[in-house]
């Protein structure tokens, strides 16, 4: 079959056209009507003048109508452009103009800011499951496929073609357009099939993660696919839901970022009833799983939690704890195939003078997942290339087996007095104070310091925690650079699509 993101839906609906793809609610769609809707979708979009190169956005939540979209572009040879769900007009507008899309396909609940940011872009709008969101008067898509002929195949791409165009969610600035090739994504879903995760047709993925993010997109949707297994969809994530439908769709692969791990097992310790899904596969990416989390997974459920780490920029994955390896809890794996990671002196950003074993610096990535470049963005993309390797921007070790520790992001080390302090350590020691639920340590100015460690904590549920306090135990527990001499207590997080903590959107707030 030709090579495209397209076949990975194709091959598997011609081989396994019966076995159920997708659930959502009641709604169990086979393979062979999940391909038959993206064609159908592809044809529509032809209609409206899109070909080979042309971007197609899209704002939908985890539903079918997401899958139909993407599979459905890509079969034309079109660039998909996933848009975050919680992007506002202005933001949906810099989406639209900065990909040059020529077309935006906004889910009907999202139309508020979508038809906004469309009209600010001026770019034609089509819709899906309208009569859910205000009054528009753009094309449904859905409707529209129903009464239009699928396309016959779909369209050979060039390994080297742009298939996806994922901005890079801001944590760090404007967003970038992160251009991922078919090679990228076919490459990184099939290494992750095979050798990293054995996903097989029996199994029955927790579709939680956002489709509009590399992670889900890749690691729920695309490997589930690739392997024939079945994708239960899940459009809002909270942790006494995940359980529920992981215990009625017998859900066995739990694909999600740390704070989508400690919500279920909240909810597990909330619950009256001993049931648990069947779960034979647990994997954790995205950002730094507590050890004390992963321990307590592992207890809950009986198997292992394999970590792993990647950015949109790497397709994502890039290392894993893989099954058929030895499993060093607390790293990130080792490379998955065909991929390298070093660590590379962080200091020197012109060129790349790697590390030996053991030492700390900025991990870098070189293989078939290093995305093609940013969109219109020279000068970001060389900063990020260089010689080939990927600067991730992430502080880390690498042992003698290749497993990779990360340590921080560079961006959030802070610098106190001359000396490094990484949050992700002083994080990991205040989670062990019993009014601690959760910690985010950053920077914030200091007249003679230069910067300052401050923990941003979110209260254990009926606790009282004292500032003070807080500070006199962190000082018992970390070195005399290290612990927090400010403590802030927020309600909760600002959040980034994958469960992320915006920590930049902290250092606005109390940076002062
Ligand atoms: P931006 O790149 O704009 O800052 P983002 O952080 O959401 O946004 P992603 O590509 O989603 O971008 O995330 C990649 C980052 O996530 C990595 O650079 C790394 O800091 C972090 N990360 C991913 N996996 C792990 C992990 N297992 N442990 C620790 N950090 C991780």
């Amino acid at each position: 079959m030709p090579l495209s993101v397209a076949s990975i839906l194709a091959e598997t609906a011609a081989r396994r056209p019966d076995h159920t793809a997708l659930v959502l609610g009641d709604l169990r769609l086979p393979y062979s009507a999940v391909w038959d809707q993206a064609k159908r979708y592809a044809a529509v979009f032809r209609a409206q003048g899109i070909g080979p190169g042309d971007k197609v956005s899209i704002l939908i939540p985890n539903t079918p109508h997401f899958v139909f979209a993407y599979y459905g572009a890509a079969a034309l040879g079109a660039v998909v452009v996933p848009v975050h769900a919680l992007l506002r007009a202005e933001e949906i507008e810099y989406v639209l103009k900065d990909s040059e899309s020529k077309l935006f396909v906004c889910a009907g609940q999202l139309l508020g800011e979508g038809a906004k940011g469309a009209e600010l872009a001026d770019v034609p709008l089509m819709t899906v499951m309208g009569d859910a969101g205000p009054q528009t008067d753009a094309l449904r898509i859905d409707e529209i496929a129903q009464q239009t002929e699928p396309i016959p195949a779909y369209e050979q791409a060039e390994p080297d073609d742009v298939a996806v165009i994922l901005y890079t969610s801001g944590t760090t600035g404007k967003p970038k357009g992160a251009m991922l090739t078919h090679l990228n994504i076919v490459m990184n879903v099939d290494t992750s099939v095979i050798s990293s995760f054995d996903t097989s047709p029996d199994d029955v993925v927790l579709g939680c993660l956002p489709l509009f993010h590399s992670f889900g997109q890749t690691v729920s949707l695309n490997v589930t696919f690739r392997a024939g297994g079945t994708l239960v969809l899940m459009p809002r994530f909270d942790g006494p839901g995940a359980l529920q439908l992981m215990i009625k769709e017998k859900v066995t692969n739990f694909i999600a970022v740390p704070t989508m791990y400690m919500a279920l097992l909240d909810a597990i310790r909330q619950s009256e009833s001993d049931e648990k899904p069947p779960l034979r596969l647990a994997i954790s990416g995205g950002a730094s799983l507590l050890l004390s989390v992963l321990e307590e997974f592992e207890r809950v459920f009986e198997i292992p939690v394999y970590e792993g780490y990647g950015l949109t920029e790497t397709s994502p994955v890039a290392t894993f704890n893989q099954k058929g390896w030895t499993t060093k809890p607390g790293t990130v794996g080792r490379p998955i195939w065909g991929v390298d990671a070093e660590i590379a002196r962080a200091e020197i950003e012109e060129r790349i003078e790697l590390l030996p074993v053991g030492e700390l610096g900025e991990i870098v990535i070189r293989g078939h997942n290093i995305m093609k470049g940013y969109l219109n963005r020279p000068d970001a993309t060389a900063e990020a290339i260089v010689d080939r390797w990927f600067r991730t921007g992430d502080l880390g070790t690498k042992d003698e087996d290749g497993y990779i520790t990360i340590v921080d992001r560079k961006k959030d080390m802070v610098l106190r007095g001359g000396f490094n302090v990484y949050p992700r350590e002083v994080e990991e020691v205040l989670m062990r104070h019993p009014d601690v639920a959760q910690v985010a340590v950053i920077a914030v100015p200091h007249p003679t310091h230069g910067e300052e460690v401050c923990a941003v904590i979110v209260p254990a549920p009926g606790s009282t925690p004292d500032k003070e306090e807080i500070v006199a135990w962190s000082k018992t527990h970390l070195a005399g650079h290290k612990y927090p001499r400010i403590v802030e207590f927020v309600e909760a997080f600002p959040l980034g699509p994958s469960g992320k903590v915006l920590k930049r959107e902290l250092k606005t707030q109390f940076g002062e």
